[in-house]
């Protein structure tokens, strides 16, 4: 039976969405596959019942009791060793910045193909992953196969796929490995670069700024709504272009996909681009002074406004209502 794998990236105990994300796209792939659902992750400890709710037909737990921090090549090799004789059909990663270090070196050392960053994917009728990201900046799509080798291997973007729950008694199998003792380097500490910003992709409201804002400080403003929302602030590409915003937080097409439960978009005009990157927030909200802005054309709320006008008052009317 052909098996499709999904790396759970876990960090502090906890699975990361995107993994969740991709147990639901590999749900979707094992019925025309006719395959098995197998779940991997690496860690010290046994994690809580998140991954089976979450569709897996099999979980397999590699685990060393001196295990840290995230290990480019102690991960590498554990991975490496587990599947290199017993290939699954299919493995899939999340495009963060653990999942971009690990699967280029697995798919090295696997004498395979890699798929980074995709958006899409889909099977053919002989079974090949057709595996479709932006290419060339993201001027055209392109979908890529890996016909000769397997594992066929791609990493995803957050946030592209829903997670939902569908609930599987798995198939438990726990491994201890030998940690490598010739590892070149070794992680000491993890430290969050900038301790304001939260992951855009985990988070479940998002206040996002727009060239609209028109000068850095416009993010402080949208940093108040967001903390009265319990959310976070992420940008367009042209506010991060200005310099107003660190490119990890940039929604869109060349940016991060973003499916919260509420989207603010101020000073956001709404192009195709931006759209790609929020436009299945469950609730969007768009703040801009220009009536025809093509954002209004996919938000649930349209306030015409100015956002130094509209925003303030939103944060003093949260206030209120906490009191
Ligand atoms: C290959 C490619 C990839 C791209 N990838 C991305 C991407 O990932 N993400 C992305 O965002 N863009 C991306 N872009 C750029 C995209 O095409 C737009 O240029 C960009 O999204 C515009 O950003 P904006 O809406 O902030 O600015 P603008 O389009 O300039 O819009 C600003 C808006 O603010 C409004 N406004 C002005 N002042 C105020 C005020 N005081 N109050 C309220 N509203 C106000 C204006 O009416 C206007 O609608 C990409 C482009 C290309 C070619």
């Amino acid at each position: 039976m052909k098996e499709i794998w999904v790396y759970i990236e876990t960090f502090n105990k906890k699975v990361k969405k995107v993994s969740l994300e991709l147990l639901t796209k590999a749900n979707e792939l094992s019925q025309k596959l006719s395959a098995k659902v197998v779940a991997v992750y690496i860690d010290k400890d046994d994690l809580d019942d998140t991954i089976s709710k979450y569709g897996a037909d099999k979980i397999v737990h590699l685990y060393n009791k001196d295990l840290q921090f995230y290990d480019s090549q102690i991960y590498t090799n554990a991975l490496y060793n587990l599947i290199k004789d017993d290939r699954p059909h299919i493995l899939l990663i999340g495009a963060t910045s653990v999942g971009r270090d690990l699967a280029p070196r697995l798919a090295a050392k696997l004498n395979t193909g890699l798929t980074a960053d995709c958006t899409q994917l889909d099977l053919d009728e002989d079974g090949l992953l057709l595996q479709t990201r932006p290419a060339f900046g993201g001027n055209i799509m392109a979908t890529i196969i890996c016909p000769e080798h397997i594992p066929q291997m791609a990493t995803v973007r957050p946030g592209i796929f829903d997670a939902k729950k569908l609930e599987k008694i798995p198939e438990i199998e726990k491994i201890e490995f030998e940690l490598e003792k010739n590892c070149t380097t070794k992680t000491l500490e993890i430290m969050k670069k900038n301790s304001l910003l939260k992951d855009i992709t985990e988070s479940d409201v998002i206040v996002a700024g727009g060239r609209g804002l028109s000068k850095k400080e416009g993010f402080d403003l949208l940093r108040d709504l967001a903390k009265e929302l319990n959310g976070t602030i992420a940008a367009s590409r042209a506010a991060v272009e200005a310099g107003w915003a660190p490119q990890e937080i940039q929604v869109g097409q060349t940016g991060k996909t973003v499916k919260p439960k509420i989207y603010i978009a101020c000073g956001i005009s709404g192009a195709i681009q931006h759209i790609a990157g929020m436009k299945d927030s469950k609730c969007i909200i768009a703040i801009n002074k220009d009536k025809n802005a093509p954002i209004f054309k996919i938000a649930d709320y349209a306030i015409v406004g100015d956002v130094y006008e509209v925003v303030p008052k939103l944060i003093e009317k949260l206030r209120v209502l906490k009191q």
